[in-house]
């Protein structure tokens, strides 16, 4: 933080009343030194808003998400820059959007040698490590301590890459596995330091593999379908396009552990050792004979597939929750929580079936928002609520900001500090996207604007096609107003904000795109 915010910020809390808590932040250690704040980001993969009771969700209960909140601030309009895995990481580890890191889909392999905010956190004195889904291809750099999961990692009983080049399998399921490594660290490290770890969580990446302790969970549940679920894309040419649709693109064995020796089989179901596999027959055998024997097929097999991803994928979220909640207790049990500043976030939004979909990518809402809560005693006021734009893009400038380290100019992101702490006027008012991945899925490359009321998107390369969007009138996004009478001024305008936004990030792809005007 710099001189200037710090007094900002202390009088907005002096205000707030919060002075007197945060006392900490620049509270004097033994050694005379500066005590400064811990950090923890937990990043999990594809978890979507739409499943955390935090955000009005009824699929599912996740208390211990909705405590981050509760205790701290929620971020209703957390977007993401590029919807997909590997992308939103690098986006976090940089504060550069894609065109700036180089890491612009999950092909691509990242440049750990380039300028990441652990490195300068790491240089300010703080121990920092990385542990669990890192998805970027290189080995990590700025890091006093990382173990990895090779790629995508396994659910159960998963290989991690270790620092010193070796692989080490570990028994028992990846969200425990990772939060069992996370508290060693924290609890071997040396306590004269301040700390920063990122815990990356496979959870709940397809093909949604529960923790055998969460195993039919929500069997007693029936899931509405969303409003949007047989939706049939009139006038939006790639969603058309799409291969991630519930009806055709889900497979029974791969995704819905049916038929296990023809999809689940590979590498999941041959994983497990015999008490596992025991648990899993027992509950998925049954299953796998009523669906035999029920011979559905058109909406009433689509339906069906609902239900069961619905229920794989909650219960697999109810391991991550349990888990954050673990880390939470830690926090408490070590005396660490009032000095600590926790994240958590999803690296992007996902489809629970809106659109009649799973997966992400496109620059809808469910999957260009993402689930965000932080926590930060004595500087966040519990039970806040933030509607403005924050990004993954300002992860990195916000855990400087925390650690008192100056961001580079270099970085895209800011420092959302002051929006969770109501000291700044001048937020940003719109969101850049850009999607470039043309591949598995077949999402068509795009880019485009989001204000508060709208959104204008440019497809390309596989197609040339705009859309607009008026979220007000249209919040499913199901009516593409692009070219419909009544709309040219939004239009025009929109299109001059992206324009403005396109040079602003300097993003050279989308302005060569611009300037071949259809
Ligand atoms: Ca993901």
């Amino acid at each position: 933080m710099t001189g200037l915010r710090k007094a900002g910020l202390v009088t907005a809390l002096a205000i707030a009343g919060l002075a007197p808590a945060c006392n900490h932040l620049f509270a004097q250690d033994k050694a005379g030194s500066h005590k400064k704040t811990n950090i923890i980001i937990i990043v999990s993969d594809d978890h979507a808003y739409q499943a955390i009771s935090a955000y009005g969700g009824k699929l599912a209960e996740t208390p211990n998400i909705d405590r981050i909140a509760r205790e701290g601030a929620i971020f209703n309009n957390a977007c993401v820059t590029n919807s997909i895995c590997g992308p939103s990481r690098a986006v976090i580890l940089t504060g550069k959007y894609s065109h700036k890191n180089g890491f612009k889909d999950n092909l691509s392999t990242f440049n750990s040698g380039q300028d990441v905010f652990v490195k300068r956190l790491q240089a300010a004195g703080y121990q920092t490590a990385w542990i669990g889904k890192w998805h970027l291809g290189s080995k990590p750099q700025g890091f006093n301590y990382w173990q990895i999961l090779p790629d995508q990692g396994m659910y159960y009983n998963p290989d991690f890459l270790m620092m010193d080049g070796s692989t080490k399998r570990v028994e028992g399921y990846a969200t425990n596995i990772i939060t069992d490594v996370a508290e060693d660290w924290l609890s071997g490290r040396d306590t004269t330091k301040p700390f920063c770890m990122v815990i990356g969580h496979k959870a709940t990446h397809r093909t949604w593999i529960p923790d055998t302790t969460d195993l039919g969970k929500y069997d007693d549940r029936t899931f509405p379908l969303p409003d949007s679920f047989y939706d049939t894309y009139e006038g939006r040419y790639a969603a058309k396009h799409q291969d991630m649709n519930i009806a055709h693109t889900m497979r029974l064995g791969y995704d819905l552990k049916m038929m296990p020796d023809t999809g689940f089989g590979k590498g999941n179901y041959t994983r497990l050792n015999k008490a596992q596999r025991a648990r899993f027959d027992a509950y998925y055998k049954p299953i796998e004979a009523e669906l035999a024997a029920k011979h559905l097929s058109g909406n009433a097999l689509t339906e069906w597939k609902f239900q069961r991803y619905l229920k794989d994928y909650l219960s697999t979220a109810a391991a991550l929750d349990r888990n954050i909640g673990r880390i939470l207790d830690y926090l408490d049990e070590h005396h660490l929580t009032e000095n600590t500043m926790i994240v958590y976030l999803s690296d992007q939004g996902f489809y629970m079936g809106e659109h009649g979909w799973f997966d992400k990518r496109f620059m809808y809402e469910e999957s260009l928002r993402t689930p965000m809560v932080m926590r930060y005693p004595g500087v966040v006021k519990p039970g806040t609520k933030i509607n403005d734009f924050v990004l993954n893009l300002d992860i990195a400038p916000t855990c400087l900001d925390v650690a008192g380290v100056k961001a580079p100019a270099a970085m895209q992101g800011k420092s959302f500090l002051p929006v969770v702490t109501h000291t700044v006027n001048n937020w940003r008012k719109t969101v850049y996207y850009h999607y470039y991945e043309s591949g598995e899925h077949s999402v068509i490359p795009h880019f485009g604007v989001k204000t508060q009321r709208y959104k204008l998107i440019r497809f390309y390369q596989d197609a040339d096609k705009w859309e607009l969007y008026d979220l007000q009138k249209d919040p499913h996004e199901m009516h593409n107003l692009y070219g419909e009478k009544g709309y040219e001024k939004i239009q025009t305008s929109l299109k001059t904000q992206l324009t403005a936004e396109i040079k602003h990030y300097d993003d050279k792809d989308a302005a060569l795109v611009m300037k071949q005007n259809i």
